[in-house]
């Protein structure tokens, strides 16, 4: 399943995840793109607290979609920043970010 990213039909803006209103132009009318792919521009380890999770973190990646907005994803693979990644939701709705 892809992810949607939304773009507003008045002023262009692209967000993600959608909001009521543009903060841009305040328009309340968007049109929904396929984000399929990224750039990695940051990654990093979220650590839960000690005895919540034994396998050492949760790696996560912020994501500049080809269709514009930054979305954070959890990475399946190892990826460096500016590395193109996949797009996708898991069974959870979770953005899941996968190397080529
Ligand atoms: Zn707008």
């Amino acid at each position: 399943m892809s992810i949607k990213v939304f773009r507003c039909t008045q002023c262009g803006a692209t967000l993600f995840p959608a909001r009521y209103l543009c903060p841009s132009c305040g328009g309340a009318e968007w049109s929904a793109l396929d984000a399929e792919s990224g750039t990695v521009t940051a990654a990093t380890v979220v650590r839960y607290r000690v005895g919540a999770d034994s396998s050492g973190g949760v790696p996560l990646a912020s994501v500049a979609t080809q269709a514009g907005p930054i979305v954070v994803a959890r990475l399946d693979s190892p990826a460096e920043i500016g590395d193109t990644v996949n797009l996708a939701l898991d069974a959870q709705h979770r953005i899941v970010a996968r190397r080529d």
